[in-house]
């Protein structure tokens, strides 16, 4: 399996199919990708699922834009099962999935993330534009009744509009048997000091050892070690996992991930846009990409990263195509003079 210098193999595939929607959420970061009306065609999405597939790739997840938009949705998650054995998932906003769930899940895929950042529906219209809450609420009903299971609900917590929300939010969850997504309000390094960031990020540090505390057990998810607590909620289980990259050392060495533009170019990391690979040329003349697949995997690099000197263990799930089960591999990673040095199984 190919990996990049820090001993990251690429076991996820992260596909944006559109970069337009139709929310404008205050927050967006549109996966790093302006604004634009490029589209791969299924068929390329399906050359660059090959070769991923072959280099070690057995997750993929589709997002946009807003990825329900695309009237070939169905096709994608088709082309993309017959390549793909591990877990499909796809995350919406979810005003498209009361018509589309049950094709989905009939296409092949696996799971759905749905964003849901109030129930509150002025607070909702605050956050996305619309007042499209109702059919939101009637998408989570219908992925349900598709036979979905383990749905996440994305929500990203926001300073002064939806953190006394998650109490809501936990009940809501515990009760439609979902898992709840507290994601902390992610920017690059450049824009951590503009309006808009320092008006609506949280630290979700605390949020995160008030549900620790609370927890009956912990997991941790494959890609990224995410933790994921269960806790108790009148007399039923509800799942909640942190997603906190902001300033995340840890979070970077573990992971997985490569993403695909929807104008054809693979990106190493969602907070850079200084190493873009442009694959749609080779993929329109039906050459091969392999190299550049490997490059691009190269070309990875942890976007936050310990401080010098300080020495961290973390473990890498890797699990190597065609042999059982995960293998969970331990490194300590070192950070010297600007540079890394890995050692595994120490
Ligand atoms: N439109 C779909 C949706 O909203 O689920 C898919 C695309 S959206 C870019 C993918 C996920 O990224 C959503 O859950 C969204 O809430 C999250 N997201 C967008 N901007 C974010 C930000 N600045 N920080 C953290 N999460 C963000
Ligand atoms: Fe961005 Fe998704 Fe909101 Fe659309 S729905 S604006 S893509 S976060």
């Amino acid at each position: 399996m190919v990996t990049d210098s820090w001993g990251r193999p690429v076991t996820s595939l992260r596909i944006q199919l559109n970069a337009i929607c139709n929310f404008k959420c205050i927050f967006c970061h549109m996966e790093g990708t302006p604004i634009n009306g490029s589209q791969m065609e299924p068929s390329e999405i399906e050359s660059v699922l090959r070769t991923a597939a072959r280099f070690g790739v057995r997750k993929v997840k589709f997002t946009g834009g807003e990825p329900l938009l695309r009237r070939d949705i169905a096709e994608i998650i088709r082309r993309t099962r017959s390549i793909i054995l591990g877990d499909i998932s796809l995350t919406t906003n979810g005003t498209l999935l009361k018509n589309k769930a049950k094709i989905l899940r009939e296409a092949g895929l696996d799971r759905i993330n749905i964003s849901l950042h109030s129930i509150e529906p002025g607070d909702f219209q605050f956050i996305t534009g619309t007042d499209s809450i109702d059919k939101v609420r009637e998408g989570i009903r219908e992925a349900k009744a598709a036979g979905f299971r383990n749905i996440k609900l994305n929500f990203v917590v926001l300073k002064g509009i939806n953190v006394d929300q998650i109490p809501k939010m936990i009940d809501f969850c515990a009760h439609e048997d979902l898992t709840l997504q507290l994601i902390e309000y992610e920017t690059t390094r450049e824009n951590e000091n503009s309006d808009e960031y320092l008006r609506y990020h949280y630290s979700i540090d605390g949020i995160e050892n008030d549900i620790r505390n609370m927890a009956i057990r912990k997991e941790s998810n494959d890609l990224h070690l995410r933790p994921i607590y269960t806790i108790m909620h009148n007399g039923k289980e509800c799942r909640i996992e942190v997603v906190k990259p902001m300033h995340n050392a840890e979070f970077c060495m573990n992971c997985t991930r490569l993403r695909l533009t929807s104008d054809g170019k693979l990106k190493t990391c969602l907070m850079r846009d200084d190493n873009y690979i442009d694959i749609l040329p080779s993929l329109k003349s039906k050459g091969n990409i392999d190299d550049l697949y490997v490059k691009s995997i190269k070309l990875r690099e942890p976007y936050w990263k310990y401080d010098e000197g300080e020495e961290h263990k973390s473990e890498i799930f890797c699990k190597v195509p065609g042999v059982a089960g995960n293998r969970r591999r331990e490194t300590f990673h070192t950070m010297r003079n600007g540079g890394w040095t890995v050692g595994g199984n120490k």
